[in-house]
Order: C-alpha cells, then sequence, then structure tokens
C-alpha cells in the first residue's frame, strides 16, 4: 500500500519506520527546509523508549539519553533540598528505563533510519481529497501526490485535522488552548553548582520553576518556566533578560544555571498550548497522529511519547485487521483517542498545580514536596505509563495492592 504521511517530526517519521517495516510504500512530506527541531531536549518515558525499542532502536536511543538516575526539588529561593529520592523504581516497575534526548539527535535518528531520500522537505501541504480508496494532497507549490493512506502527523495547527473534523464542511474547529506559561529550554554543560549530574534537578517557587536534566554528551537540558499571559513580545536579542527579571535573587544553583546559558549556543523560547480532547481521529482513509490529534502541555513529559504510542497503535491495527484500510483506522482511533486524551488532562492538572494559577493549591503542593519520600512522585509518573498499549509486552509491575492511578 502507498502512504503519505505529512509531518517529519517524532510523529510522522516513527509512523514511516513503523508502515514501512510493514511493506508499506511510504513517503514522507514536511513543510520545513531543514531538520531544525523546536527545543532542545525531551524526557522519553519508558512508554516512548519502549515503541522506540519496538522499532529496532533500542542501542542508539539508549547511546543518546543521559543517565538520570534520582530526583530532586529545591526551594527556588533558598536552595534548600524539598525532596530527593531515586527514580529505579520507574524501571523496575515499567521494565524500561527513561531517557532524556537532545531533541535533534533523536530527530536525526528517525529520519536517518526512515531514509532520508523518502522525505520531500519544503512541501506544504494545502488541500486533500478522497475519491473513493484515492487519498490526493495538494501542496503549496501546486504539486500532487496521491495514496491509499494519508497520515497526518503536522502538529498543534494540523492542516489535516480540519479535513478530518470536517471543518470545510461546517464540522468542529479544534483550537488550542494557551496553558498560561512561557518555557524557556535548551543545553548547557554539566554543572553540578546546578544539580548532580546524574539527577532531574528541579527549583521551585512563585509558580516558577528552572529545572535540569541530564543528556548524554556531558550536558544539561534546561528548562524554565515562567506564567504570564500570551503574546508577551520577545525578541531572541534579549537573550535571557526575562529570565534575569523573573529570577532576580533566586538560589545560587539558579544563579549559575542562567549564568551559563549562551542565548547564541541554545536558547528557545516557547509558549504553552494545548487542545481539548476531541475523538475523531479519522475520517475514510486519512487519519491524524501525534501532536495534530493531542497537543499536550509538556507538564507530564508526555505528547512525544504519546505520538509514539499512536505509532504503535496505528502500526498494530493495520498489521492485525483485514476487513479494510478505513477499519483498520477506525480501530486505531479508538484504541488512541481516549488513553491521549487522559494524558491531556493529567498535564493540564499537574500544569495548573505547579504554576500557581491557584496559589493555595500551589503551596499545598510545595509543602507536600518538604515530606515526599518519592513514593507520590514515582505513582504519578508510572500513572502515567499503565494504560499505555505498548504494555502488552510485559505490562507494569506495582507494588501489590497499590494502584497506580
Ligand atoms: C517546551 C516543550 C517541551 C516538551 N517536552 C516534552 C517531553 O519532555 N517529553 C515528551 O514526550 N514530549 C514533550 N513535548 C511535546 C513534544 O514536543 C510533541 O508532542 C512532539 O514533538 C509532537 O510531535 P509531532 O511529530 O506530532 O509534531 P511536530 O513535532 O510538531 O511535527 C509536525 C511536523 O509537521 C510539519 N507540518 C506542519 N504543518 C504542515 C503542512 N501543512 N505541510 C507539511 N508539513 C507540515 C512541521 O513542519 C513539523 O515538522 C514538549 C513540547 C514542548 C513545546
Amino acid at each position: 500500500m502507498k502512504v503519505i504521511i505529512i509531518g517529519a517530526g517524532i510523529g510522522g517519521a516513527s509512523a514511516g519506520i513503523a508502515l514501512k517495516r510493514l511493506g508499506h510504500e511510504v513517503v514522507i512530506y514536511d513543510q520545513m527546509t531543514e531538520n531544525k527541531p523546536v527545543g532542545a531536549a525531551l524526557s522519553l518515558w519508558s512508554n516512548g523508549v519502549k515503541v522506540l525499542n519496538w522499532l529496532g532502536l533500542a542501542d542508539e536511543v539508549a547511546a543518546l539519553g543521559g543517565r538520570m538516575d534520582d530526583m530532586a526539588y529545591l526551594d527556588g529561593h533558598t536552595g534548600e533540598t524539598l525532596c530527593r529520592f531515586s527514580l529505579a523504581p520507574v524501571t523496575e516497575q515499567t521494565g524500561q528505563r527513561p531517557y532524556i534526548v537532545a531533541r535533534a539527535d533523536l530527530q536525526t535518528l528517525l529520519m536517518q533510519r526512515f531514509g532520508m531520500d523518502d522525505i520531500r522537505l519544503g512541501a506544504r501541504l494545502v488541500g486533500l481529497i478522497a475519491n473513493g480508496a484515492i487519498v490526493t494532497a495538494t501542496f503549496a507549490d501546486g504539486s500532487t501526490d496521491t495514496a491509499d493512506l494519508l497520515i497526518g502527523a503536522d502538529g498543534g495547527r494540523s492542516f489535516a485535522r480540519d479535513y478530518v473534523t470536517g471543518v470545510a464542511e461546517g464540522g468542529p474547529k479544534i483550537e488550542r488552548t494557551y496553558a498560561g506559561y512561557t518555557n524557556f529550554n535548551g543545553l548547557i554543560p554539566i554543572d553540578e553548582a546546578i544539580g548532580p549530574a546524574n539527577q532531574w534537578t528541579t527549583y521551585v517557587a512563585e509558580g516558577k520553576r528552572c529545572s535540569v536534566m541530564p543528556v548524554a554528551g556531558g550536558r544539561f537540558y534546561f528548562f524554565i518556566d515562567i506564567p504570564q499571559p500570551a503574546g508577551v513580545p520577545y525578541d531572541r536579542a534579549e537573550g535571557t533578560q526575562p529570565l534575569e527579571a523573573a529570577f532576580a535573587g533566586w538560589a545560587p544553583g539558579v544563579r549559575v544555571l542562567l549564568d551559563t546559558i549562551d542565548p547564541e549556543a541554545s536558547l528557545n523560547r516557547v509558549e504553552i498550548w494545548d487542545v481539548d480532547p476531541f475523538h475523531t481521529w479519522v475520517r475514510g482513509r486519512v487519519a491524524i497522529l501525534g501532536d495534530a490529534a493531542h497537543n499536550t502541555s509538556p507538564d507530564i513529559g508526555q505528547g512525544a511519547c504519546s505520538a509514539l504510542e499512536d505509532t504503535f497503535a496505528l502500526a498494530i491495527t493495520l498489521a492485525t485487521n483485514t476487513i479494510s484500510v478505513e477499519d483498520s483506522l477506525l480501530r486505531y482511533q479508538r484504541i488512541r483517542s481516549h488513553r491521549a486524551a487522559d494524558l491531556v488532562l493529567r498535564a493540564r492538572k499537574r500544569c495548573q498545580e505547579t504554576h500557581a494559577f491557584d496559589p493555595e493549591a500551589t503551596q499545598a503542593w510545595y509543602d507536600r514536596l518538604r515530606t515526599e519520600d518519592g513514593s507520590g512522585i514515582i505513582r504519578g509518573i508510572v500513572g502515567n505509563i499503565v494504560e499505555s498499549p505498548i504494555n502488552l509486552g510485559g505490562g507494569v509491575l506495582g507494588p501489590e495492592g497499590v494502584d497506580l492511578r
């Protein structure tokens, strides 16, 4: 079967690898002219890593991943440790170590494994038409291509999503919702004055957070959240100025982090948006996947992992059902849309709690961190993973009698 995928992000590229491995002829189109991912790194939790293992990339992903053994929360003002604990139970319970990977490295790995010869860059999808079992895609330069199946992995502002929900015929336009904060992120050399080299260290206060996670190559991935309205102007030439203003007088570790950031080398700023869960992901022989279907705020680090779960579910349904492509896609939608919605809502809840939209709730969370022995946080992390379709391969081994959700 000929498959067109729109979008060479983590969702599209991983789906491309899976569908090629099933023997399909796959071509990926992307509007970008070069591989330049937004965002410096990603936490790949056990569910995401397992899908990559299933795609035959276990060794490569392990080589890209930083060694994250422990986790700690610190008071942002004083630097006092609120809690510190081992993340080993996540690996023991799920069967797979999570990894933090540089986004560009993962993206390059996926695109190369898929095959650069079958990726067409600089191709923006502007039209979709179905005629019986044939789907025709039209691109901004006027060119067209046809396929038996089209996967829209075209991100949070998806064009394919509008086709699937039938916007042109009066169907719902799925809009994104502002999550209420801006995220700065990048890569820096590891400096243990910020936190130990093998630890996910997070400084919290005032609904803001400064976090570092270890990535391969002696680097920290840093991400820093500032609650603020959407649309606050920012010019790249400002560099870290907004961070200096937001974190003046914070703990010495935060000072070192801000001093270590090289805006020329690695500093991204992104407003965080998500979409309300919706359950129409398929129309005929067109399906959406990844952020196009479930744009998730990064508060539980599950957006890309969820896209990888889509890839797994899509490939399994296409490989095992034989009624029709349309039927397989509806099964994919049924397996995925409620699970993905759960993660979107979990991320939203976490976003509310951490960013002081309700200051009392955030203060209560800070207070709880002081008494946290790790078990509550581990339960939350594993709870995000326990329902993953990839867990067919052994599942989650939780402590006896404990409901991991
Ligand atoms: C700050 C931040 C931190 C994050 N951290 C994590 C994390 O730690 N862990 C995690 O799992 N997730 C994380 N996420 C979420 C994760 O980045 C996304 O869920 C994931 O990248 C989505 O992949 P995708 O392939 O679906 O979409 P995208 O990566 O958005 O790719 C879509 C592609 O489609 C192309 N495209 C769009 N429109 C068209 C068109 N009309 N024609 C042709 N091509 C088109 C784009 O150029 C793009 O390359 C984070 C997100 C943010 C913003």
